[in-house]
C-alpha cells in the first residue's frame, strides 16, 4: 500500500498530516510512503527529514496516485476528480461543506475518512484530531489575547507599585477552554470559566480556575445538560453581562457538534465591557460567541477589542502537525493488515466515520 501526503493547498495553512516520525511507522508496517516536495517545511519538516525516514519524496502527481491520502483540509475538487477510483483519503475532509467536493467524492468512488465524524469513544482518543488540535487552538487563542491586552496578565510587585493581575475568563470549557484556561493560569491571570456541563466545575477548579457560577444548573439526568428555560437563560444572560463589567479578557470557545455556536455574548454585553478589554472568540469559525465577531477580522468597538481567529492551531504547525499526524497514524493503521489495504466494515471506527454513509454489511 502506497500512503501518500501532498501540499496543503488552502491559503495559510501551515500543517501536514504526515511527519517523518509517521512515515517512518507506516515503512515499519509494511507500506510505502510519498510525500510531495516542500509539503511539511511550514511545519519544519524538511525533505531530507521524510527521505532519511525512508519516504520517496516526489512530485504532486505521483502522491495522487497513492492508495491513501493523508491531508490536513479537504484537497480541492479538481485534485479529487484526478484521484483513481476507490482512493482512500483521511483528514478534516467536512464533505458537506462544499458541493463540489460531495460530488467529486462520490463520482470518483472515493473512500472518504472525514476525521471529524469519528465518534468520541475511548477507543477512539488516540485519533481524535479535533481535540489534539483544539488543544493548540485554545493555548494559542490566550496568547493572542495576551499580545492584544494593553496590559499584563500576572500580578507584578515593582518600583513603580504593584500592578493586579488580569482578570480572565474562558467561556466552555471543553478541550481548547480547559487549555485556554491553563494557559492563561501560567501566565499569572485570574482565571474563570464556565460552561453548561456541570462536570466541568471540577476540572476548571483541577487548572486553577474557579467556576463562574450564573445561577443555573444545566444538570440534566445520566450527566448530560438539559435545555434551559427561556427565564433561565435569561437570568444567566443577565449575571453574566453584570460579570463582564469587571473581566479584562473573554476568550470564547464554546461549541455544539455540527451545529453554529451558540451565541452567549450579544452585542449590549460588549458595550457594558471596560475599553481596554478584549474578546477573542475561538467559535468565529462557526459564526462566533459574540454577536460582534467577524471571522477573520480584529477590530475595536467602544474600546473594546474584539477577534475572530480563524485556523489557530495552524500557527502552532509544528506541534499540531506532530499530534495530527499521530492521529492519523493511529487511525490509518486500522485500515491496514500487515501493510496491505484491508476495510473492517465491521469495525464501527470505520463504518461510522466513512462518508458517504455505508449500510451495514
Ligand atoms: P466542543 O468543542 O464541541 O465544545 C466546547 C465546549 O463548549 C463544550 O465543553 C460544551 O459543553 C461547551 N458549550 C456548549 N454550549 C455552551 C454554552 N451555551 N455555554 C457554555 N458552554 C457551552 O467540545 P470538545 O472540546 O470537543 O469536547 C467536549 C467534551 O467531550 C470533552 O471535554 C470531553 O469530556 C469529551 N470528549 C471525549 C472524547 C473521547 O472520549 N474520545 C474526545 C474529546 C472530547
Amino acid at each position: 500500500t502506497i500512503i501518500g501526503t501532498a501540499r496543503e493547498t488552502v491559503p495559510g495553512e501551515r500543517r501536514v498530516a504526515l511527519t517523518p516520525e509517521t512515515a517512518r511507522k507506516f515503512i515499519a508496517a509494511g507500506a510505502s510512503v510519498r510525500v510531495e516536495q516542500g509539503a511539511g517545511l511550514s511545519a519544519g519538516f524538511t525533505d531530507e527529514a521524510y527521505a532519511t525516514a525512508g519516504a520517496e519524496v516526489v512530485d504532486a502527481d505521483a502522491v495522487l496516485q497513492s492508495d491513501v491520502i493523508l491531508c490536513v483540509q479537504p484537497p480541492v475538487p479538481e485534485r479529487l476528480m484526478q484521484l483513481r477510483q476507490g482512493t482512500v483519503l483521511v483528514g478534516l475532509l467536512s464533505p458537506q461543506a462544499e458541493p463540489a467536493r460531495a460530488a467529486a467524492i462520490e463520482s470518483r468512488q472515493l473512500v472518504a475518512f472525514p476525521l471529524e465524524r469519528l465518534p468520541r469513544t475511548t477507543r477512539a482518543q488516540a485519533m481524535d484530531v479535533l481535540s489534539s488540535q483544539a488543544g493548540m487552538a485554545g493555548y494559542k487563542a490566550v496568547l493572542l489575547a495576551a499580545g492584544l491586552a494593553p496590559r499584563f496578565f500576572p500580578m507584578l510587585t515593582t518600583a513603580a507599585g504593584t500592578i493586579r493581575p488580569s482578570r480572565v475568563l474562558v467561556v466552555g470549557a471543553g478541550v481548547a477552554g480547559l487549555q485556554a484556561i491553563a494557559t492563561a493560569k501560567r501566565l499569572g491571570a485570574q482565571v474563570e470559566g464556565f460552561d453548561v456541563r456541570p462536570e466541568t466545575r471540577e476540572q476548571i477548579e483541577s487548572l486553577g480556575g474557579k467556576f463562574l457560577d450564573l445561577g443555573v444548573s444545566a444538570a440534566g439526568e445520566g450527566g448530560y445538560a438539559r435545555q434551559l428555560s427561556d427565564e433561565e437563560r435569561a437570568e444567566q444572560q443577565r449575571r453574566l453581562a453584570e460579570h463582564l463589567k469587571q473581566v479584562d479578557v473573554v476568550v470564547c470557545t464554546a461549541a455544539v457538534p455540527g451545529r453554529p455556536a451558540p451565541r452567549i455574548i450579544s452585542a449590549d454585553m460588549v458595550a457594558g465591557m471596560k475599553p481596554s478589554s478584549v474578546v477573542v472568540d475561538l467559535a468565529a469559525e462557526t459564526g462566533g460567541n459574540c454577536e460582534l465577531t467577524r471571522p477573520g477580522e480584529t477590530f475595536e468597538s467602544g474600546g473594546v477589542t474584539v477577534a475572530g481567529p480563524l485556523n489557530l492551531a495552524s500557527s502552532g504547525a509544528v506541534h499540531a502537525s506532530e499530534m495530527y499526524a499521530r492521529n492519523l497514524l493511529n487511525f490509518t493503521s486500522l485500515l491496514l493488515k500487515d501493510g496491505a489495504l484491508s476495510l473492517d466494515w465491521d469495525d464501527e471506527l470505520l463504518a461510522r466515520t466513512v462518508w458517504p454513509e455505508r449500510q451495514p454489511g
